[in-house]
Order: structure tokens, then sequence, then C-alpha cells
């Protein structure tokens, strides 16, 4: 494909891979992305949840096709990436998406809860990146650009109490981001991150901690938290910019929400 991306919001003759696509930010994402015309490969481990998002683009007049996979398990995403390839093209757009956060205090020892967050957080992350980073490459050079979009989060920056563990894992997708930004860059490969606050989703439903529990239920008295669309459509914006133009760090955050 020779497609030359122009400098509007359409997003047609891309191709866009979103992980954690069964909820949440991924499938409103997904659903967004579509809808400004990019074909959408989907991924996450709920297969109903993805057939049901697959049908709804459809329906829509869009492209879709869902890749039953569990991000942490390299070879299972590589073989989901070779399909991607081989059935859509390369991808040109992928927005990394899937993650989880449990926060628990840290003399709780729940290092159960900690190897979760780091295996899908930083290593699911990792996979991902290392499956599709060769086709956003080739992509970019055939089409003139492609999107690498991490999401990470405002934990990132701040500080809450008991979330040391996530924060630190989207510490790494934020740090990491500006360094591959600096390596692919310059073969025209925009790289972003994204650092949401508070977003209603099913993230906070995982959660087993009573303290963090009570605390993300009591903030909403005071703040109307994102919805999963005020997300998708800042990666819209993001992968619709003009070429010249890269966002490399997004702080996205409830208008009340003070850190
Ligand atoms: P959800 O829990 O709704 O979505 C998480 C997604 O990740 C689901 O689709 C889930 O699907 C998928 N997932 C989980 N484990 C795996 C796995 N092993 N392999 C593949 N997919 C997996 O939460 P959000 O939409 O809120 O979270 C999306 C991202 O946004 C996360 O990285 C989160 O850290 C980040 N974020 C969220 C914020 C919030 O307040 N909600 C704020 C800042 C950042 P399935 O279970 O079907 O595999």
């Amino acid at each position: 494909m020779t497609t030359k991306i122009s400098a509007t919001d359409s997003l047609d003759g891309r191709v866009a891979v979103v992980t954690g696509a069964s909820s949440g930010i991924g499938e409103a994402s997904a659903e967004h992305l579509a809808s400004l015309g990019a074909k959408v490969a989907v991924l996450a481990r709920r297969a109903d949840r993805l057939d049901d998002l697959v049908a709804r683009i459809r329906k829509n007049g869009g492209t879709a096709m869902a890749l039953t996979v569990d991000v942490t398990d390299t070879a299972a995403v590589q073989t989901a990436a070779d399909r991607v390839q081989a059935e859509l093209g390369d991808a040109d757009l992928l927005f990394n998406n899937a993650g989880v956060m449990l926060p628990a205090p840290i003399e709780e020892l729940r290092a159960d809860q900690w190897q979760r967050q780091i295996d899908l957080n930083i290593s699911g992350l990792m996979n991902v990146i290392g499956a599709f980073t060769p086709q956003l490459v080739r992509a970019a050079a055939e089409r003139g650009v492609a999107d690498l979009i991490n999401n990470s989060s405002s934990a990132a920056q701040n500080l809450y109490p008991t979330f040391a563990v996530y924060a630190a894992t989207k510490a790494f997708v934020t740090h990491l981001s500006k360094h591959l930004r600096m390596e692919l860059g310059p073969k025209k490969v925009r790289v972003s991150a994204i650092e949401p606050g508070i977003v209603g989703t099913e993230l906070q439903s995982h959660v087993t901690d009573e303290g963090a529990t009570a605390w993300l239920e009591g903030s909403k008295e005071t703040i109307d938290w994102l919805q999963p669309h005020d997300i998708a459509r800042t990666v819209g914006f993001i992968a619709s910019l003009p070429l010249r133009v890269n966002l490399p760090q997004v702080f996205i955050m409830p208008t009340a929400q003070p850190s």
C-alpha cells in the first residue's frame, strides 16, 4: 500500500491495532478509530466482548478483526501481529493500552498483585511493541507516518497513596515512550504517551484493597470522572494530526481532579 496520509481528521487507509479492546478505554478507542475510517484489529482475552465490538463496528460500516490473545504471552502476540499483517496489511497505528491497576499498602506484601501489574503493564506492553514495531517502521517508510501510542497514567507523574507499584509501571511506560520517540521519530514513527487521570471503566472493579476502593469511590463526590470516549477522542486526535506534528506526552485530567 502506498497511500500518503493527508492532514485531516480522517484515518482512511490506516491500519490500527488496539490492545485491551474488550472494555473501557480500548473498546471506546477502537470504535472511535473505526468511525474515523481506520481498519481496526482488536486484542484482549475475552472473545465474546471482542466479537460484539467487531459486530458493532461492521454494522456501522467499518472494518474490524478480533484477535483473542493474552498479551503477556510473547508467542501469541507475535502470531496475532502476523495475522494483522496478512489480513489488513502492516499496522501503522498501535494503541498499546491493556493494563491493570491493583493498589495496596506495600506492607501487605501482595507480591502476586505486584507481579500481575509488572507482567501486564510492562512485559505485556513490551511484547506488543516487539511484535508490531517492524510493521510500524515499514508502514511509516511506505505511507509517510505511523503512530505508537502507549497508555500510561497520571500516576506516572503524581503520587497516590498505596499505588506505588502501579505508578512505577506507568513511569516505565512514560519514560520508555520518550526514549522510543528518540529512536523511531527519525523513521517517521510518532511516539506518544498518554497520561489520563481517573476514567470510569472496569479498571477500578479489579481493586481488592478496601482503602483504595473507598478513596476512589469518595472521589466521585467531588470529581466528574473522565469517560472512555474522552480518551478515545484524544487518541484519534493524536493520530490525525498533520504528519509533522507529534504529541510526545499528553496529560489528560478530569477538570476537578487536583493531582
Ligand atoms: P479496563 O479494565 O476496562 O480495560 C483493561 C483492558 O485490558 C481490558 O480490555 C482487558 O481485557 C485487557 N487485558 C487485561 N489483561 C490482559 C491480558 N493479559 N492480555 C490482553 N488484554 C488484557 O480498564 P481501562 O480501560 O481503564 O484501562 C486501559 C488502560 O488505561 C490501562 O493501561 C490503564 O492502566 C490505563 N489507565 C486507566 C485509567 C483509569 O482511571 N481507568 C487512568 C489512567 C490510565 P480482557 O480482560 O478481556 O483481557
